[in-house]
């Protein structure tokens, strides 16, 4: 580990040869400056060897143990599909390598603790990719309602409501064992970015979820509302079916609302508007790249000079909050959040 900028360089495994990794995170580490992906690892060498050349990557395979014996790495970046995510993470710890990881952290709230709990024993540090944190637009969106522009929050309404890509279409649409559905896609999501934005946790949730075109044997599209401690309600809106939706924000106040447009994306898009009484005002953000943002932060976390965008526990959150979402909709019943005691 050898210092970038102000900052702090870490070289990277890739445990996932996956879309995300290769679209996003791979061009986000080398934008940093030092930071190298030495290893990609992936359960075909194949496809191992073949992301390697595509990213210009060193070492591939497809044994992680040999990834994590290398004194050179620091980090893991686990983007596999969800149900590996807690052995491989746990794999990664125990070789005392710090862990940015996908969302959803796991396919089951118990995993996704025992990441947790395992990151501690190692002390390194656990990051989740709940990258909408570092955007602009929603740092924008957080910081007018903490300067109070909008008066006390009553409600606030996510909309995420997309068209799953045709080179997506594999098994988040029908392999409930992989993480399947829209509501551990899109949910954890949504579930973040309200914890982010209002700074509290659902209490109770109330859902309906059905497949609307896409899903077989998964959901694909979900809405539900959740009560805040604060009193404010919570909308939310997922979908792999809405082809001209797009995403949005609203956050009605006492005295005003944001409205905000495209801004759940992976790119720095989208608008906002504050209107209060004394009329509509258009709010400027800051557009660098999420995923670099993202990055950066993690690798001041190594250095002990920040805390990452979302940590391991926020993870857990967005998931519990996810699945009782999915417990609501399957019940039909209101689902109080369950956090456990140990967060
Ligand atoms: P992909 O479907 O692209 O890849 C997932 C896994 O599928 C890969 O790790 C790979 O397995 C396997 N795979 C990839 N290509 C092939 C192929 N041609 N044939 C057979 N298997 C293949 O997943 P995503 O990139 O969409 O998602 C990966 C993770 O990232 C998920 O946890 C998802 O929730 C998360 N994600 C997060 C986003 C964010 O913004 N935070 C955005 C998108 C996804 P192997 O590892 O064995 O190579």
């Amino acid at each position: 580990m050898g210092v970038f900028g102000g900052g702090v360089t870490v070289n990277w495994t890739f445990v996932g040869a996956s879309t995300i990794a290769g679209q996003y995170l791979a061009s986000a580490i080398r934008a940093t400056g030092n930071c190298e992906v030495r290893w990609i690892v992936s359960g075909s060498a194949d496809r191992a060897a073949s992301f390697a050349k595509t990213h210009g990557i060193t070492k591939s395979g497809g044994d992680l143990s040999a990834a994590l014996a290398d004194p050179a790495v620091s980090a893991v970046y686990i983007s596999s599909t969800n149900e590996k995510h807690h052995a491989q993470a746990l794999a990664a710890f125990a070789a005392g390598k710090h862990v940015l990881c996908e969302k959803p952290l796991a396919t089951n709230i118990a995993d996704a603790q025992d990441m947790v709990a395992a990151a501690e024993r190692a002390g390194v540090v656990f990051a989740t990719n709940h990258h909408l944190r570092s955007a602009g637009s929603l740092r924008a969106i957080r910081q007018l309602i903490a300067d109070g522009k909008v008066g006390k929050v009553l409600s606030l309404r996510i909309f995420h409501a997309v068209e799953l890509p045709v080179h997506l279409r594999g098994w988040r649409l029908d392999n409930p064992a992989a993480g399947g559905g829209v509501i551990a896609d899109l949910t954890v999501h949504n579930a973040d970015t309200a914890r982010f934005l209002l700074d509290e946790d659902p209490v109770s949730v109330v859902a309906h979820m059905d497949a609307t075109g896409l899903g077989q044997g998964v959901e694909d599209s979900a809405m539900s509302v959740w009560a805040m401690p604060s009193g404010a309600m919570v909308f939310s809106h997922e979908s792999f079916t809405h082809p001209y939706a797009s995403s949005g924000i609203e956050v009605h106040g006492t005295k005003g609302s944001i409205l905000a447009r495209g801004v759940l994306s992976q790119e720095p898009a989208g608008e906002i508007e504050l209107i209060t009484a004394q009329g509509t005002t258009r709010v400027d953000y800051d557009h660098s790249a999420l995923y670099e943002n993202v990055v950066r932060n993690f690798c001041a976390a190594v250095a002990g000079l920040a805390l990452p965008t979302a940590a391991g526990r926020d993870g857990v959150k967005s998931l519990q909050i996810a699945f009782a979402v999915r417990d609501a909709a399957r019940s039909g019943r209101r689902q109080t959040v369950n956090y456990g005691e140990s967060l």
